[in-house]
């Protein structure tokens, strides 16, 4: 670099910082009464944005800093020793800005080359100001986690996954997409998980204590939780089985001679904590089961889990597959249970369309709810993850709007998010993706002005993690086998058969 430009530069960076202090100065002392309320909306999203790509700011300047060994020139023994002098922040603070450089900062080798950051798509998020520096940390966390040996492939697609998701959730919801995400990459064969399950599996029921109670503890098997799990979502509904509360009804909440406006009082009397409930339901269960009689019978546990299969998956026996409850089990697990007992089993082709389904035919809607549960997963509303047992089925166009009760025009919602759908501001609206478009057929949603601007649709990838990442491989590859096919034709001299293709 030339001394001038560097002056230049220098120059350049004193007036955008005396610019910066202005223009925060300036926001400080205008006035906010005379905004309008989507204004003030706009205006916060517009400083956090701000308040973002300031964070990735301060990632070129301590990337800058360790380049140059100014913490070391300075006798600080680390760099988080140098921020916390220099910045006077805490130690925590300091730690996690380093680390943030470290994973999102665009370092340089010896020569002076670029180099891409090791989260390319987190820092490119974080610089457009798209996400924060949690969403940064939350990301990092998950890509911590991934398995040793994981293909160089997957662990590029779960950081593309993650820092996509991010855009448009909260670190919370990557934290629990990235719980999923790892238990795809971990499914992906490898027997010795299978085994450590097999010798971790456990539950110990302890002595009963003086005061009567009896301790529990251990760890169940995926294929107990999926079991155990569709159980708990009806019974333990807020309001149902409340041993506190005598006039609070019994049985199953989806019974059809339920009074419901008992249930809605029993509700809001209802102050058990989760644990407690779940505790009540597990009662429950078990005196269903002891009064059925099925234990009498040969056949064994009745199984009410819904596993939705996809061919490819029976034919590979490899991967996971999801129940209706949003529980994680092997393949192999699934398969089992399904020759041994009874679930609802659901098939699919390769592209995830139920194999036994008509648009024309008049289904029942049971089965409906069945086909939808398989296709959807759980509530379709983006960013949440609702298993398909805490839904319903609502109608994609409103009934009130000319939508028919057909299998396309139907959808899984969860009672929060159908609130959700409604005209004016505030409102959410739903639709169906277009043919043509990457998920032609599914249900998209579109978010009101404050929190998608430009009001894109958008679908619900929670549910289908694991065709999205079988997606983007797939993008991945054909990408680079154009760019190997530019390459050679380029080195032979003659023109290129590929455009510029537009793969994410
Ligand atoms: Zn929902």
């Amino acid at each position: 670099m030339s001394s001038s430009s560097e002056v230049s530069g220098g120059d350049r960076v004193e007036q955008h910082l005396a610019a910066l202090d202005a223009a925060v100065d300036g926001l400080l002392g205008a006035g906010l009464t005379g905004l309008s309320d989507d204004a003030v909306v706009e205006a916060l999203q517009r400083v956090e944005v701000s308040l973002r790509k300031a964070a990735a700011v301060g990632n070129r300047l301590v990337v800058e800093a360790v380049e140059r060994s100014i913490p070391g020139n300075l006798a600080c023994r680390s760099t988080t020793e140098f921020l916390i002098q220099t910045l006077r922040i805490s130690g925590g603070d300091a730690a996690a800005r380093v680390k943030r450089a470290r994973k999102t900062g665009v370092w340089h080798t010896m020569s002076g080359e670029s180099m891409e950051p090791t989260l390319p798509d987190t820092a490119a998020a974080l610089t457009a100001g798209a996400i924060g520096t949690d969403h940064v940390r939350a990301i990092a966390q998950v890509m911590r986690k991934i398995p040793h040996g994981t293909d160089a492939d997957k662990i590029e697609v779960a950081e593309h996954i993650l820092a996509d998701a991010a855009r448009s959730t909260t670190p919370e919801d990557v934290t629990r997409i990235g719980l999923h995400l790892l238990a795809h990459l971990a499914a992906d064969g490898n027997a010795p998980d299978d085994r450590d399950r097999r010798r971790m599996r456990g539950l110990r029921i302890g002595k009963q204590g003086a005061d009567l109670m009896t301790p529990i503890s251990g760890l169940l098997d995926p294929e107990v939780r999926a079991l155990l799990e569709p159980v708990l979502a009806r019974l333990a509904r807020p309001g149902m089985n409340n041993s506190d509360d005598p006039e609070s009804p019994t049985g199953d909440v989806e019974s059809p001679d339920l009074d419901r406006d008992a249930l809605a009082k029993a509700a809001a009397r209802d102050t058990r904590t989760a644990v407690q409930r779940n505790h009540d339901a597990l009662k429950t269960g078990l005196r269903h089961l002891l009064s059925s009689g099925v234990l009498g019978s040969h056949r064994g546990l009745p199984v009410t889990a819904i596993i939705t299969l996809s061919v490819q998956q029976i034919e590979e026996e490899q991967g996971i597959v999801t129940t209706a409850s949003g529980g994680i089990v092997p393949i192999a697990d699934a398969l089992r249970m399904a020759e041994k007992a009874h679930p609802v089993l659901a098939v699919f082709d390769h592209r995830g369309r139920p194999l036994h389904l008509g648009r024309a035919r008049r289904l029942a809607s049971a089965d409906q709810r069945l086909a939808l549960i398989a296709a959807s997963g759980g509530c379709t509303r983006p960013g949440c993850d609702a298993p398909a047992s805490m839904t319903a089925v609502h109608h994609v166009t409103e009934w009130r709007d000319g939508g028919r009760t057909d299998i396309g025009n139907l959808d899984l919602a969860c009672d929060h998010c159908h609130a959700l759908v409604r005209d004016g501001p505030g409102g959410w609206a739903t639709g169906t993706a277009p043919d043509g478009t990457s998920h032609a057929g599914r249900t998209q949603w579109t978010a009101p002005k404050h929190i998608a601007p430009r009001r894109e649709p958008r679908i619900n990838h929670r549910h289908h993690l694991g065709e999205l990442i079988a997606e983007i491989l797939d993008h991945a590859r054909t990408r680079r086998e154009a760019e190997l096919r530019h390459n050679r034709s380029r080195e032979r001299g003659g023109q290129s058969d590929v455009g510029d293709e537009d793969v994410p």
